[in-house]
């Protein structure tokens, strides 16, 4: 029996960092963070909502952080970064 449940991804949200230093190359307003949520789904229908992941990366230097590694400034970039609309 197959049962069709379980997680599927959904929107993809980026945002801006603005006046967030690279810890790695110094530079402001590079660092973009990139926000992927995942949903639980019975048939295809999405339920709700089971979790969240975010990546930063750097424009100058190419760098990217994963959650470990954001500094606070980012975490607060994040919550008050400008979003850009993005779809996937
Ligand atoms: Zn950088």
């Amino acid at each position: 029996m197959i049962l069709f449940l379980g997680t599927k991804p959904g929107k993809t949200t980026s945002k801006l960092l603005q006046n967030v230093a690279c810890p790695y190359c110094g530079n402001k307003d590079t660092l973009t963070a990139v926000t992927s949520t995942t949903y639980f789904h019975f048939f295809w229908i999405s339920l709700f909502r089971v979790g969240s992941f975010s990546s930063i990366s750097c424009s100058h230097c190419k760098r990217t952080y994963y959650q470990d590694e954001f500094t606070e400034e980012m975490q607060r970039g994040i919550d008050t970064g400008k979003s850009l609309e993005q779809t996937n």
